[in-house]
């Protein structure tokens, strides 16, 4: 559930609106004075079954809980969506829970460690003790290009080379200890933490360079050494180089994902731009959800050796938190990425074609080591695959799964379907607090989707822009559509809605970014165009019924109440306003057959 359900279901519209304008119940509604907007007689009303509000007054404008807050506080949607947490008593995540002050924490990491890979790509360029680490990366087979692409960098044999580079700069000491460049001495003072290295920066998406890693440049150890965890720099969340393999994972629709900073030179070095590196670890569920944002299609290059182990584990963590589908490439024993596609690039093809389902290679590694007659080593087979089928979400691959292993381990399919009904219920979550309405989900869910496929268009293809105009922000009954669809018309590129967007919502966006379309749109602008009007269309028929629906609502409320009070709002917009004549008004509305 995201966070924003958890709000919406956590917090009640009247409950909480209350707090800011006394409501009056009208019905199964209430209404009360508008906060937007000067006004006298009550315009402004709130729909708990909708748990939405508006404005009939001036303003003509409503929304939800988060809109509302927005609006009177003037706040941004990652603010609102704090504050109601934390009414809600839900505790965010730290993507979602950034502060201001954080944030220019981590903006000032961001410079100096900018700063620093300037100097260590100077280091390494253009000076004589550079050159052990030149000679190195010509050895290596790196071209010039890739050096000054990459931003590749040297940290000579010395104490306080960036130390002192840094502080000249105007850091401080304890700014370069935070970004883990330099390390403090239990007995007071500080050195630097990379002497003698080769420097690999590591940078986000964005480009920005989070942290470093460092190779040695002779026999000593260890080999490699990473930045610390800093406020900028997670190892678990990074992947090498995917900044610069970002556009290419989009257009391939697919990422390969190899270990070492070497292989990912390489492969850019020889046009393979969708490569990224794990940078050595076992790929984590941060990483594959940084990846899930451009593609779902995920491709492995795995040492022979630990490939089995591998796979399982790996497998698991890319089917439990995506869909992705993952595939492995199988290297040749005592090879790695870097060696093959540097001295047999027509290999390196055929084993990316080649490439073979994660799951299916998980299950040949698993058989082949087990021996199916002794009951042992079934339920040991089954105990490691299990875990990965359970993860899969699509039924028909599932089942395709569960009768492999029946057939593989020679027992009844009803066994294995047994065993995950059994995982499934050790697995169950609780329940939300408040169960929602499955009608009113329901109708939330149709409309999104139409919500989703107009932004994924207007995300996925900038010649459709100008049809957009016609729409407005209102017209996104989600609220994640609505906050992208405001951020989206602001910004001019996808870079700038990034950056624009609060990070909780990010997830959201790269979801509709990747979202599939038939050939038929993929293909022609035609098409595309008149999807794209239809979808306005309905959007505009969805918003105009429920304010009518609205509006009906509260006209009714009027007619019950037998008009006396906007018999009055009328004369006093007039300007009559004193008592002789609010008296007349009153014995007139009295004197009115039925009303007491
Ligand atoms: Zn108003």
């Amino acid at each position: 559930m995201s966070v924003i359900t958890e709000v919406k279901q956590r917090l009640d519209i009247v409950e909480f609106v209350s707090e800011y304008v006394t409501l009056q119940k009208t019905g199964r509604n209430f209404k009360g004075l508008c906060p937007f907007h000067s006004e006298k007689h009550p315009s402004f009303f709130v729909f708990p079954e909708q748990q939405s509000w508006h404005c009939f007054g001036a303003c003509g404008t409503g929304g939800d809980i988060f809109s509302f807050i927005m609006k009177r506080e003037g706040i941004d949607f990652g603010q609102a969506l704090r504050l109601l947490a934390q009414r809600g008593g839900i505790t965010l995540s730290p993507l979602e829970a950034p502060s201001k002050a954080e944030d220019e924490k981590k903006e000032r990491l961001f410079q100096i460690n900018d700063a620093a890979t300037e100097y260590y790509h100077h280091l390494l360029s253009s000076t004589k003790a550079g050159e052990v680490a030149r000679s190195y990366l010509a050895r290596r087979k790196v071209m010039p290009e890739t050096i000054k692409e990459f931003r590749l960098g040297f940290s000579p044999d010395a104490w306080e080379t960036i130390k002192n580079y840094l502080l000249g700069k105007d850091y401080t000491e304890k700014e370069l200890v935070e970004a883990g460049l330099i390390i403090e001495k239990e007995e007071g003072g500080s050195y630097d933490r990379f002497r003698n290295r080769l420097l690999y920066p590591i940078c986000d998406i964005q480009g920005r360079v989070t942290g470093f890693g460092a190779r040695v440049l002779d026999d000593s150890l260890p080999k490699y050494i990473n930045s610390p965890q800093t406020p900028v720099f997670d190892k678990s969340s990074s992947l090498y180089g995917i900044d610069k393999a970002k556009s290419a994972i989009r257009k391939k629709n697919l990422v390969i994902i190899v270990e070492g900073y070497m292989d990912v030179l390489t492969a850019h070095q020889h046009g393979w731009q969708n490569v990224v590196g794990s940078m050595g670890t076992s790929l984590t569920e941060k990483q594959v959800q940084g990846i899930k944002r451009l593609t779902n299609n995920i491709t492995l290059a795995l040492d022979a050796d630990l490939a089995g182990e591998e796979a399982t584990l790996r497998g698991k963590a890319i089917l439990a938190y995506s869909n992705a589908e993952a595939n492995v490439i199988l290297l040749p024993p005592g090879k790695d990425p870097d060696q093959v596609i540097g001295e047999e690039p027509a290999l390196w093809q055929k084993l990316v074609e080649q490439a073979m389902p994660i799951l299916d290679f998980a299950f040949q590694s698993v058989i082949s080591k087990v021996d199916i007659n002794k009951a042992r080593d079934k339920s040991l087979a089954v105990q490691k695959l299990l875990p990965s089928i359970y993860e899969i979400k699509d039924p028909t691959q599932k089942f395709h799964y569960v009768e492999k292993l029946a057939r593989a381990l020679k027992i009844e399919t009803s066994a294995v379907e047994a065993a995950l009904q059994k995982l499934k219920t050790a697995g169950k979550r609780p329940q939300p607090r408040k169960p929602p309405e499955q009608a009113r989900l329901a109708r939330q869910f149709v409309s999104s989707s139409i919500e989703e496929r107009c932004l994924a268009l207007l995300l996925q293809y900038r010649e459709l822009r100008p049809l957009a105009q016609e729409l407005s922000p209102e017209h996104f009954e989600s609220t994640e559509n609505r906050e992208v669809f405001v951020k989206w018309q602001h910004s001019s590129d996808m870079p700038d809605l990034e950056s624009e967007l609060d990070t909780s919502l990010l997830e959201h966006l790269y979801y509709l970014v990747n979202k599939n379309f038939p050939p038929a749109i993929r293909e022609s602008e035609r098409t595309r165009h008149r999807d794209l009007a239809q979808c306005i269309l309905r959007l505009q028929e969805k918003l105009s019924r429920k304010l009518e629906t609205e509006k009906e609502a509260t006209l009714e409320i009027e007619r019950e109440k037998g008009g006396i009070s906007s018999e009055l709002s009328k004369l006093e917009e007039q300007g009559i306003k004193s008592g002789q004549q609010l008296q007349e008004v009153f014995v007139k509305q009295r004197k009115k057959p039925g009303i007491q």
